[in-house]
């Protein structure tokens, strides 16, 4: 399984790795997420600036035109960097549902998210959805003028920062079914709506949100009504893969963390790396990640060119991939620190927490082997 990058593509993690080493060391990252909102402005503007957050959007829509194979490598270089800017949030999964579901607003709202202007969040699970993307209950009840909104949507990514949040809500069909669910574009600062904004156990933020009685006006609907559930299973398809990404840079600097150990740590007279079976299990660590690397590339290349089921399998397969094999460097470079491992000062452990809520988002690998086989 081979996979060659382009010159270009290899300046862009090169810029990108650069920077980060630069302006996002562990110390200034940790500064970061435990400052005001969780995550820097500043450094939203300076990717801003740098074309990253135009970069996966489609140049009609003000962006670069950026391949998933271009927005892999900078999730990769983010996942090394434990990256906590709402990214995921507002270019992977809400620059994408807009561009998808209504070019003409993307048009208009796409060039100032490029710009770094304005910041969006997902709310589509709710508390008894699990990684069920048709069970959606929240409700859209037709107004005098528009929309009113009644529901709950949980662990909303990043929820608590958006300007504008995209909601899915029925407009019609019961709780589990495909049609339906159309999606509404709701001012983060709603009346009715009620955030419960926390910290995830990785460093993100996560908001629940309950919608009261939210009204909208008739141009909130995105795109086409009833039939939103075919571009939120295509974006969150690419989500997965852009997590993987995310998830084989996340390993990659696990690996390095734990074999710079293994080579500084003395014990008994000689550095824990000499002991040959601990140099077996920084192999076997090694090997998962450089598997999983090669086939997110893959994976990446196809998202582009395929859909359907094909399109679905590859992501469930390297989703699945991500999250058996994160968990198990994982667990290794914890166990390989010794006690270390365990404590907040270590970077160690915050891959390990980065690389567990990756599983769990947009489905753990038990779901997606469930869903490969229910493809069969
Ligand atoms: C937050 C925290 C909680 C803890 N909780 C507990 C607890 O509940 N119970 C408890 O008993 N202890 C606990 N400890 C202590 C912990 O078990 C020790 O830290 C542990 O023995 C690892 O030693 P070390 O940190 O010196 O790691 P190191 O000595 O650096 O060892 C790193 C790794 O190498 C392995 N290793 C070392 N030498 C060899 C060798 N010669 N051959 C093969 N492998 C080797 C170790 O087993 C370990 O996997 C805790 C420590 C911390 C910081």
């Amino acid at each position: 399984m081979s996979f060659t990058f382009t010159d270009d593509q290899r300046q862009l993690a090169d810029s990108i790795a650069r920077f980060l080493a630069d302006k996002y060391g562990f110390e200034q990252r940790n500064k970061i997420r435990k400052g005001d909102g969780g995550w820097s402005r500043e450094i939203w503007a300076e990717f801003a600036a740098l074309g990253w957050l135009a970069l996966p959007i489609a140049e009609e829509h003000g962006g670069l035109g950026g391949t998933t194979v271009d927005l892999a490598l900078m999730m990769e270089q983010f996942g090394k960097a434990l990256v906590v800017e709402p990214f995921v949030a507002t270019i992977v999964l809400g620059a994408e549902i807009v561009a998808k579901a209504d070019p003409a607003r993307a048009a208009e709202i796409l060039p100032q998210v490029a710009a770094g202007e304005h910041l969006l969040a997902f709310a589509h699970s709710e508390p008894n959805s699990r990684y069920d993307l048709p069970r959606v209950s929240t409700m859209a009840t037709q107004g005098d003028e528009g929309w009113i909104l009644d529901g709950h949507k949980a662990v909303v990514l990043h929820g608590d920062s958006a300007d504008t949040l995209i909601v899915s809500a029925r407009t019609g069909g019961r709780d589990d079914e495909r049609d339906g669910i159309t999606l509404f574009l709701v001012p983060g600062d709603a009346e009715g709506l009620t955030k419960k904004t926390y910290p995830t156990i990785d460093g993100m933020r996560g908001a629940d949100l309950e919608f009261d009685g939210v009204r909208v006006g008739p141009d909130a609907v995105l795109g086409e009504m009833g039939h939103a559930l075919d571009i939120v299973e295509g974006v969150a398809d690419r989500a997965c893969v852009a997590l993987a990404a995310e998830g084989v840079g996340a390993m990659q600097a696990t690996v390095d963390l734990t074999t710079d150990y293994l080579k500084t740590r003395t014990q008994f007279g000689k550095p824990l790396g000499s002991f040959q079976v601990l140099q077996h299990r920084a192999v076997d660590m090694l090997s998962e990640t450089r598997f999983a690397h090669a086939l997110c590339y893959r994976t990446a290349g196809l998202m582009d060119t395929v859909g359907g089921v094909e399109r679905a399998r590859a992501a469930s397969i390297i989703k699945a991939e991500i999250g058996r094999a994160g968990k198990m460097v994982g667990e290794e470079a914890v166990q390989l620190h010794g006690g270390m491992g365990m404590t907040d000062e270590m970077a160690v452990g915050h891959y390990f927490k980065r690389l567990r809520l990756i599983d769990v988002t947009f489905g753990n690998a038990g779901h997606h082997l469930s869903r490969i086989v229910g493809m069969a």
